[in-house]
């Protein structure tokens, strides 16, 4: 039972082994036809395929990161390495990496069409003697790498005068002594030499491509290095291949066209860490601080001007005011002078007019008693004529005293005219009013004037009446003073 199950599991692993095999040789054959026809070969490479499954290749053993060996499992690693696994899937081939020789051994052999391939070679004018070259595939800058205090180097011509290492007989070491013979050149043997002359300060700056030397910078913990400036130069990597094989010059040729943009970004980015020193951005901090103080400078531009404006507005407002209130004391000052007599200072006829027409109004309505005297200076024109105009002035001033200090605050005087004067007195009767003004004439009676003189004042005194208007309420009075003269004046008829 044991034995027959032990069998019955050998055959089944036998018919496993044989269907993986089986599918194998389908899918590769599949695959081969599949990226054969994907990459358009023509039957003649399509043969040269069938025919050479296996291709010898030849690296630099110590060349990081394009290509070395991991000390680890003395596998190829680097750049080259990630193309031909990408060759190696695409055209279904075996390349076979001879991991013995030393770069110069390898070139030897190359020369002496030992060697197929190359994967990771510079084109120069010897080599294409006995090697074909592809397309470029990785395009390195020559980049400048100086100490990290170091700051941007915008252009080579800067180390001109400087010691700058280079590594004996590689690209750069050709490139500037050729091109850039103010540059004090220090040939170093190894890039990591150059690198760490760098870091001691031995030398200014090391010029060689960028894969190299930021790889080297990583790994090698120079942590004080950076890459500081770029050439006008660049390190392009080909693969070389046999010039007795043409046909696998052409089927690595459309092979390394269909690797996509983004396979061979992936791969750069892999093996090349790119911190490249960049100039201080001075467009992107001064544009918007220019921008900035441009705003401002208007703004307190604009700021100064409506400070000037409010400035001014205040003090024309000021004026203004000034100006409104000189108007209004000279109106005041107007209405004074409009209602008052010039000489005497006491109402005139237009004011008079006016609080004659308002009393009789009050007394009418309300019916209300209102009596009015009109007086008279007796004589008066012989004053003028025997002591002058002035002294006749000076006793119309003198009447008009007199009167104000004799009557109520309710009462109203004006000079009616010359020598003429009216007095109203609301709320009394004629008996009242009659009192009021023989006061008056009482008192100016008794005056002796300076220049030796007296002088005497008729009146006449009416009270008003219903439907009286006041031209007939002064006619009456007017009839009243005319009877004080005609019976002898210095009296107070009504
Ligand atoms: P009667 O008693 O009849 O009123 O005589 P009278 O001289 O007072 O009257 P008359 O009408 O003849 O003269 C009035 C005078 O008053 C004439 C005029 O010179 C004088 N007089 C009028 N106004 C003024 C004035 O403002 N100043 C001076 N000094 N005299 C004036
Ligand atoms: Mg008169
Ligand atoms: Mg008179």
């Amino acid at each position: 039972m044991k034995k027959q199950t032990r069998w019955q599991l050998s055959a089944y692993h036998c018919f496993i082994c044989f269907f993986l095999l089986v599918a194998g040789v389908f899918f590769a054959s599949v695959s081969f036809s599949f990226a054969s026809e994907e990459l358009d070969l023509t039957t003649e490479e399509q043969a040269f395929l069938a025919s050479n499954p296996v291709i010898n290749v030849g690296v630099a053993r110590n060349w990081p990161p394009f290509e070395y060996f991991s000390s680890r499992h003395s596998e190829l690693q680097g750049i080259s390495h990630d193309y031909l696994s990408l060759l190696e899937t695409l055209l279904n081939l075996k390349f076979v990496i001879n991991d013995k020789l030393t770069w110069l051994e390898t070139l030897i052999l190359a020369e002496k069409g030992k060697i197929d391939l190359l994967p990771a070679i510079m084109d120069t004018p010897y080599r294409s003697y006995y090697l074909d070259f592809t397309q470029p595939y990785v395009r390195s800058p020559m980049i400048i790498v100086t100490n990290s205090q170091v700051s941007f180097i915008a252009n080579i011509n800067e180390l001109d005068g400087m010691k700058v290492a280079v590594v004996k007989g590689y690209a750069p070491h050709e490139m500037l002594a050729q091109n850039h013979p103010l540059i004090d050149l220090d040939l170093k043997d190894s890039a990591i030499d150059a690198l760490k002359a760098v870091a001691s300060g031995e030398v200014y700056a090391f010029v060689d491509n960028l894969a190299v030397a930021s790889y080297l910078i990583r790994t090698q913990g120079l942590a004080n290095l950076k890459i500081s400036g770029q050439t006008p130069y660049a390190f392009d990597l080909s693969m070389g291949i046999n010039k007795n094989q043409p046909h696998l010059k052409s089927i690595i040729d459309k092979a390394l066209l269909h690797v996509s943009r983004q396979q061979h970004n992936a791969i750069y980015d892999r093996w090349v860490s790119i911190d490249i020193s960049k100039p201080f951005p001075w467009m992107q901090v001064l544009l918007p601080i220019s921008g900035l103080s441009l705003v401002l400078v208007i703004l307190s531009f604009y700021t100064f001007y409506l400070f000037n404006l409010n400035k001014k507005i205040r003090q024309v407002n000021a004026r203004l005011t000034l100006t409104e209130l000189e108007l209004t004391e000279k109106n005041a000052q107007l209405k004074c002078v409009s209602i008052t007599d010039k000489l005497t200072g006491a109402y005139n006829r237009h004011y008079l007019d006016k609080a004659l027409s308002k009393q009789l109004a009050l007394a009418q309505n309300h019916n209300r008693p209102l009596s009015i005297a009109l007086f008279d200076l007796d004589y008066f024109k012989k004053v003028n004529d025997n002591f002058g105009h002035q002294i006749g002035d000076a006793v119309l001033k003198f009447f008009t005293d007199l009167v104000k200090n004799n009557i109520r605050s309710t009462d109203v005087f004006g000079r009616w005219g010359g020598e003429e004067f009216l007095l109203i007195f609301p709320e009394t009767n004629k008996q009242n009013a009659c009192i009021l003004a023989d006061r008056i004439r009482q008192c100016l009676e008794v005056h002796l004037f300076e220049a030796g003189f007296k002088q005497t004042v008729s009146a006449g005194v009416v009270e008003v009446q219903a439907n009286l208007t006041a031209d007939q309420f002064l006619f009456l009075a007017d009839k009243q003073l005319y009877l004080a003269k005609q019976t002898g004046r210095n009296k107070v008829m009504s």
